[in-house]
């Protein structure tokens, strides 16, 4: 008899929970790990159709890349997608796992060494290291908290979250606001806040393992056209269509990629001389940015994520075979092409 909470462990093994950026929810979001699991259901995204599926299968585990409740959750909603899920979900004895960025940040078993594997990529690191990073803290007084929001944001942060509490020494209330930036936005930020009176406090995060953080970069087993690469590109992550910029003339040896939202690793795909960044959900004003540096391939977040599910699969099939584990057959895809 196996619990969920051994599954659970075996996934914590290679994505540690306390990998995961400082705006995720990754972990168990509903239901016990302490109980005897029947069956396991993996997917990108928990909608009710899951539910009903792992229902269907006799799963009371369903384990998910994206975190059903994301942003915290005030009521139970059934008028809003997520509150039906999560009444589904205890209705049906069915506990919700989310594995995000805990798994996008690791270099082994990691969603984005998957798409590599796909791509047939060699040579393979992470594309910004974690320790690459800096850490940053700002306190303020809690009058300025919109202004110093504001300066933080302006920059574009890797990450950032903030808290309000209560300073022990006058009693007076204030804000803090930390999270991750990268090297070069460190005197960016600074500015941001001059004007403020409020000065940012910077940590190097020299303590990460180099096979931890955003992204990857590799290289094709020999250069090919970019016309092929998009072909490939194509086929392999079975696409209708792929958003690019301007083709530059020249063959692809290196590839950048991000399984999702990809955007924020342009600045290190271009640093690290990728010919081409393969990631999802650029937006107009992003693909400007390549500025006929790098080829950029925008072929879908769900599309490029869609290996994560057998990624999973695999890990957990390598240590268990007393029950049974299924690949979601339910498109979850909220995209849709004409
Ligand atoms: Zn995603």
């Amino acid at each position: 008899m196996t619990q969920i909470k051994e599954v659970l462990e075996v996934l914590e093994n290679i994505a540690p929970a306390e990998y995961q950026e400082s705006y995720d929810n990754s972990g168990l979001l509903v239901g016990n790990k302490n109980i005897e699991l029947k069956g396991v259901l993996v997917c990108l995204d928990t909608t009710e159709e899951i539910v009903d599926e792992a229902v269907e299968k006799d799963c009371n585990l369903i384990i998910a890349h994206h975190p059903l409740i994301f942003k915290g959750l005030k009521k139970i909603d059934p008028n809003h997608w997520v509150g039906r899920v999560v009444i589904k979900a205890i209705k049906s004895d069915i506990a919700i796992y989310a594995i995000h960025t805990n798994l996008d940040n690791v270099l082994k078993n990691g969603v984005n060494a998957k798409i590599a594997e796909k791509l047939g990529l060699t040579k393979t690191k992470v594309l910004m290291p974690s320790k690459s990073t800096l850490s940053f803290s700002i306190k303020s007084p809690i009058l300025l908290k919109k202004e110093v929001l504001q300066a933080t944001d302006k920059i574009s942060p890797l990450n950032y979250s903030y808290s309000e509490s209560t300073n022990g020494n006058d009693g007076k209330k204030i804000v803090e606001v930390i999270g991750e930036i990268a090297p070069h936005q460190k005197s960016q930020l600074s500015n941001s806040l001059k004007g403020l009176g409020v000065i940012a406090s910077f940590n190097e995060l020299t303590d990460r393992h180099p096979d931890l953080g955003a992204g990857l970069i590799g290289e094709l087993e020999m250069p090919v056209p970019e016309k092929d690469f998009l072909s490939i590109l194509k086929k392999q992550f079975k696409t209708a269509v792929i958003r690019h910029t301007e083709l530059l003339g020249k063959s692809v040896l290196k590839v950048a990629i991000c399984g999702g939202s990809g955007s924020f690793l342009l600045p290190f795909a271009i640093g690290a001389g990728a010919d081409v960044f393969v990631t999802g959900d650029f937006k107009y004003h992003d693909f400007f940015e390549a500025d006929r540096k790098i080829l950029v391939a925008d072929i879908g977040h769900f599309e490029s994520e869609q290996y994560t599910i057998e990624l999973i699969i695999d890990i957990i099939k390598d240590k268990f075979s007393t029950f049974a584990l299924h690949y979601t057959q339910v498109d979850t895809n909220p995209v849709k092409y004409f």
